[in-house]
């Protein structure tokens, strides 16, 4: 039908808007700085930039990623993001309201505007963790009330599966740093990772739990040993890798690890937890379930 591509143009285009606004979050947020004022400028030479030059993704390439007035270069992330919540936007209204239906249209419109914060979030998330190694409760606070609001609110839902989850993955992850502290008498990882779960588990229930936690730990695992492999390589340090003593400085921590676990690796967790919250949101429902049985099969097996 003409009037869903039309429609399915308008899903990207939106989303592509709102990648262009999480742009600035992500740049302005972890600075303390207002989100409206003053207006997008160049980093380099503080030039407002126009609207013309600031239409999402299209601008990127007109300008060839280039300043106009300084012609000092853009990360390719503003443009990268933008396309990214186009894409993701336009997938999860294919999920929630199409097929067009005059009986389910708008049922389906808010579930996609309510999956559309999470999925906001978890791009702000990912990366002010990568740049800053922090997670901002601006974003999760908001994200895990209007996930357990729409559990109760949207019909077809279960409010209490997702407030369980909620529950359950920060309780989760509170254990994780409680064991941490009793084996290395530090945290493990931040209190931002237990309100990032949560926030996780307030969307996409407590089935959803051991699904996004292994998920997580498996793709962090093999992006540190992909990390791993390019510094010796290369020589370079990717800035995706740091070293707990790093960690240590950046925070100010005052009671410093020992010198052999200074050297060891740390990586920010929250863009993992991110992706497979990201995974699930998309790949869901069977998944989880799925996923659950063959842990359960394969721990049963493993201790009888
Ligand atoms: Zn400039």
């Amino acid at each position: 039908m003409a009037s869903e591509a039309i429609l399915q143009a308008f899903a990207f285009v939106w989303g592509a808007v709102w990648g262009s606004f999480l742009n600035v979050v992500i740049h302005r947020l972890p600075r303390d700085e207002s989100l409206v004022r003053p207006g997008s400028r160049c980093g380099a030479c503080g030039t407002p930039i126009r609207w013309y030059d600031n239409v999402p993704i299209v601008s990127y390439f007109v300008l060839r990623g280039r300043c106009r007035a300084c012609r000092a270069a853009y990360s390719p992330r503003y443009m990268l993001v933008e396309a990214a919540c186009g894409v993701l936007t336009l997938v999860l209204f294919r999920a929630t309201v199409l097929p067009l239906d005059p009986e389910t249209f708008y049922a389906g419109a808010l579930a996609w505007l309510w999956y559309q914060v999470f999925l906001y979030a978890l791009v702000a998330i990912t990366f002010i963790d990568l740049e800053h190694t922090f997670i901002p409760d601006e974003v999760t606070y908001p994200t895990i009330a209007i996930g357990l609001l729409g559990g109760f609110l949207l019909p077809g839902r279960d409010g209490f599966e997702q407030l369980w989850g909620a529950v359950g993955g920060a309780g989760f992850l509170l254990a994780v740093i409680g064991i941490g502290w009793l084996l290395y008498r530090r945290e493990a990882m931040g209190f931002g990772d237990v309100k990032l779960l949560a926030m996780i588990g307030a969307y996409l229930g407590w089935r959803a739990l051991p699904f996004v936690v292994f998920a997580s730990a498996i793709q962090a695992l093999l992006a540190a040993a992909a990390a791993m492999i390019y510094r010796r390589v290369t020589g370079h340090q990717p800035r995706l890798l740091m070293t707990l003593g790093e960690v240590d400085d950046k925070f100010g921590v005052e009671d410093e690890a020992p010198d052999h676990l200074r050297e060891k690796a740390a990586l920010p967790y929250g863009p993992f937890l991110a992706l497979a919250a990201l995974e699930g949101m998309l790949f869901g429902g069977d998944l989880f379930w799925r996923f659950a049985d063959h842990l359960a099969r394969w721990l049963f097996e493993a201790t009888s």
